[in-house]
């Protein structure tokens, strides 16, 4: 195969600043709906090179968007933005938590409409101090206290900007159109659902994403072309209000939220398994009550609960809010469940996968045997991918491998650096040279 050799020297030259980009995100650490600092940069980079950028309010539809922070958590993180380096301009543009930011190009000709995913936000995590921790060596772990790029996104923005400069620059040699989608809070799955639900997706034709992964044990390659069997999943809070009273002189007159609580607790876990395939449920967090002798008036409960397929995670979620109602009705406690997050099942599209396959040698990068990585958590891609294949879309989710340090989510967590040109050969050259024409 003839291999690319300009665009393999221009990507590999991009390199450094790759890495500049990848370890300024990584160092100022941002959360979902808080990605205030990183979302401005990002707009700021795609201004100057000349795309159309949509920020904030146009890229999310506020109904859509899930598990956002209160408001005065988004006003502190947005002084916090200020003050690290923040762009003004489109700082004032996100700061309310919208922190999505869509970059727009016209190629040479009329062609498909491409679109790009590339998730920004950081995780709530201590990140290590540890020399053996290649952050805290080459001195850029995280300056936001407790939130931490422990899963790779900061490499995703990274990548995104990449793209966006090979695109731009070789924009006479391609057709069509590509959206580049920098989305908030993947972590969590609450993002991505708000940038389908302002209708971004429904003219994408071919939609790629990517995350990166961990070297396959017996194989050593830089790309799998596509993902499938990730859960779907929806994760939930349910908060019951009842009435305080003496314990001792009036028990009578209370309406005991913990009782109520912990009656939802041990019917949750207790759901018949479905003889359609693998699910979850998960209580993972629990808090009620003010003191010894009072009747608890307040209780909360975080669950989750996932399903091999988008079916099997309704069967799951039906079951669920119902346990958690019938609970409350039980002990006269009032029930507020309110949807944190959610995600389909994912599965790349066949056809997609072979392209990706085709050209990817040429671009440099080796392929893995396998054509598609079986996922076990979930990704709220799925709902950009969900949405473009319901139209008759094609859709990926391509797996970056590298050798990576510490398990994913986890203080330690790191990934070689290689995946950055890695990641901008994977995307611009299935655009430059023809993956799906
Ligand atoms: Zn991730």
């Amino acid at each position: 195969m003839r291999l690319n050799e300009w665009f393999l020297k221009e990507t590999q030259a991009l390199a450094p600043q790759l890495s500049a980009f990848r370890r300024d995100f990584h160092t100022n650490a941002e959360t979902g709906w808080l990605e205030m600092r990183t979302a401005s940069k990002i707009a700021r980079h795609l201004t100057e090179l000349g795309y159309t950028v949509l920020v904030g309010r146009e890229v999310c539809r506020e109904e859509d968007r899930m598990g956002v922070p209160p408001e005065e958590v988004l006003r502190e993180h947005a002084e916090w933005a200020k003050t690290h380096g923040a762009d003004p301009e489109f700082l004032d543009q996100v700061k309310d938590g919208f922190t999505g930011v869509i970059g727009i190009v016209h190629g040479a000709q009329d062609g498909p409409v491409y679109g790009m995913r590339f998730d920004i936000d950081a995780l709530g995590v201590t990140e290590s101090c540890e020399k053996s921790h290649f952050p805290a060596r080459e001195d850029f772990s995280s300056v936001n206290p407790g939130c931490m790029h422990a899963c790779g996104h900061d490499g995703h923005a990274a990548i995104g900007l990449g793209v966006a400069e090979i695109l731009m620059r070789h924009r006479d040699q391609w057709n069509g159109t590509v959206k580049l989608i920098f989305q908030p809070a993947e972590e969590g799955v609450r993002g991505a659902k708000s940038i389908v639900g302002a209708g971004h997706l429904d003219d994408v034709e071919i939609l790629l994403g990517s995350h990166v992964a961990a070297m396959p044990e017996d194989e050593i390659c830089d790309l799998i072309p596509g993902a499938g069997g990730s859960l779907a999943t929806t994760k939930l809070d349910a908060v019951f209000h009842g009435q305080a009273a003496h314990a001792g002189g009036s028990p009578e007159s209370g309406k005991n939220a913990m009782l109520a609580m912990a009656t939802a607790i041990l019917n949750l876990q207790a759901i018949p398994r479905h003889s359609g395939g693998a699910t979850r449920i998960n209580v993972g967090r629990a808090e009620a009550g003010t003191g010894r002798n009072v009747i608890p008036d307040y209780a909360r409960l975080e669950l989750e609960i996932r399903g091999e397929t988008s079916e099997l995670n309704d069967y799951m979620e039906a079951y669920a809010r119902r346990i958690v109602k019938a609970a409350a009705e039980m002990h006269d406690c009032t029930l507020d469940l309110q949807v944190m997050g959610a995600a389909g099942s994912l599965e790349s599209s066949p056809e997609l996968m072979q392209a990706i396959q085709k050209v990817a040698p040429a671009c440099g990068l080796k392929v893995s045997k396998e054509l598609r990585a079986v996922s076990h958590g979930s990704e709220d891609f799925a709902y950009m991918m969900n949405c473009v294949q319901a139209h008759g879309g094609q859709a990926s989710f391509m797996q970056l491998t590298v050798p990576t340090a510490g398990p994913a989510h986890s203080p330690t967590f790191d990934f070689d650096e290689r995946a950055l040109v890695n990641g901008v050969r994977a995307f611009a050259g299935f655009l430059l040279f023809g993956g799906a024409r």
